[in-house]
């Protein structure tokens, strides 16, 4: 059974298919700011995301899917930090990517193929402006910026149908500037591709034609999703607060430089309540991974929690939910404990088509239970161990660490990693020796690493 997913783009439920020749399914997410710890609202949509790669997986083969997620490593959010921190931007954004990278493997997600920065993709970037200016897509202005001119671009608006809304209300697209933008667009709606040196940036800039300054946000999404994908990808998905602006002047950008359609299917989760109001820092109810640690709860529990709503529906996290987690995941372990090798039935089968289906997670969760309440008997473990595969629900006893990883550990782990990957044996080597002297080993996984206190 193929995968259906809606396409925010067309409205319509639409079949997943690698569109290139070489069967190779394309898949872009755009990822975190590293400038603070992600909290529960990001790791919904990351969750959501891991499970359509492990779908992907299962339906076009491991070797058949190339997933990109970009980390955003330059932005006011990052600077700003750094700034208040009296820290190298470098720094700071190095060590939240390290925290962020631990978060996403105690939640047992799978790592991108590529995981590109901003920082590292500055020439492309610099290149993708320059075409659009030269297609006379782009304009300067006096302070060095340079702007995307939304009214070269038809297309503009049919994924978030932002001129039907505006319109109507005589704002944003109307074609008259706006006089309480500071900065020099000829149009409210045109956005920042390169923007001009100001003294608030500090030491964190970059030459350009234009003049030094630093990438604009979106264009580091139609940049990166260029150079490791190509042209046209299958599948961009995010958070459904990326839909606009993010993703419409993402396509704006790249189809008006590539001259051909960015993505075949687009895919928007929705956000995360928690105890029935929005997420905010004044509520304080953003919740990172430490923090429900510190209550005692695990990973594995957020994670069920998570997925126990349908991604395309709001969903409202309750501290109770993660108990009926536990408890969840208590029944799995022990049904999966009764599992003999011999047995040869799958009644998984509708609870994975239910996930191929929109990824219908609820009902998916409620065939499982179904299932095990049957019991155990003559039920084949490959058949459950796919099912949790996809689900990406890791079964092995939470450990409960009380020692919060040190962010200079998790920098190590993470250089550490990085190293061995580029198969750099002597300094990986070398930073495992660094870790050893702090009192901290590195577990190595084939798809990632955990970081634990060393035994004494
Ligand atoms: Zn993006």
């Amino acid at each position: 059974m193929p995968i259906r997913l809606f396409d925010s783009l067309s409205r319509d439920y639409r079949e997943l298919r690698p569109a290139q020749p070489d069967g190779v399914y394309r898949f872009y997410n755009c990822g975190p700011t590293v400038y603070a710890a992600a909290h529960i609202g990001n790791f919904r949509t990351f969750v959501v995301n891991d499970l359509l790669r492990r779908l992907l997986e299962l339906e076009f083969g491991p070797d058949n899917v190339r997933h990109v997620r970009n980390l955003t490593d330059v932005d006011d959010k990052t600077i700003r930090r750094a700034r208040e921190e009296g820290r190298p931007l470098a720094t700071v954004t190095q060590e939240w990517t390290a925290k962020f990278h631990a978060d996403c493997a105690a939640l047992n997600f799978l790592r991108p193929h590529v995981e590109p920065t901003a920082t590292g993709h500055i020439p492309e970037q610099i290149d993708m402006i320059a075409a659009l200016e030269r297609r006379g897509h782009a304009y300067r202005t006096e302070d060095g910026s340079v702007y995307f001119k939304v009214a070269s671009f038809p297309g503009y608006g049919a994924l978030s149908r932002v001129k039907e809304r505006e319109l109507r209300t005589g704002s944003a697209l109307s074609g008259k500037p706006q006089t309480h933008d500071a900065d020099e667009k000829e149009d409210g709606s045109d956005f920042a591709l390169w923007k001009g040196y100001k003294a608030d940036d500090g030491d964190t800039f970059w030459p350009s034609p234009w003049g030094r300054g630093r990438p604009g946000w979106h264009i580091e999404c139609s940049a990166m999703s260029k150079k490791h994908l190509g042209d046209t990808i299958d599948l961009h998905t995010g958070g459904v607060d990326l839909l606009f602006p993010h993703h419409e002047n993402e396509i704006a950008q790249s189809q008006c430089c590539n001259g051909t359609t960015f993505a075949h299917h687009w895919y928007h989760s929705e956000h995360l309540l928690v105890d029935g109001k929005k997420m905010s820092k004044s509520l304080g109810n953003l919740y990172t991974l430490d923090q429900l640690r510190e209550m005692g709860h695990s990973p594995a529990a957020l994670r069920y929690a998570l997925l126990a709503g349908h991604p395309r529906k709001q969903l409202n996290f309750t501290l109770d939910s993660l108990h009926a987690a536990d408890k969840a995941l208590a029944q799995l372990r022990a049904f999966r404990a009764a599992l003999t090798s011999s047995g040869t039935t799958d009644p998984f089968a509708p609870a994975l088509a239910a996930l191929q289906d929109d990824l219908n997670t609820p009902h998916a969760l409620g065939l499982l239970f179904t299932t095990l309440h049957a019991g155990p008997f003559g039920v084949s473990s490959a058949a459950f161990d796919r099912l949790l595969f996809a689900l990406g629900l890791d079964l092995t006893e939470p450990v409960k660490t009380a020692t919060p990883t040190p962010p200079e550990v998790t920098v190590l782990g993470e250089q550490r990693w990085a190293a061995k990957t580029a198969k750099n044996w002597a300094e990986a080597d070398r930073l495992r020796g660094a870790l050893a002297a702090l009192g901290w080993s590195m577990l190595d996984r084939k798809d990632g690493y955990s970081l634990e206190p060393a035994k004494k």
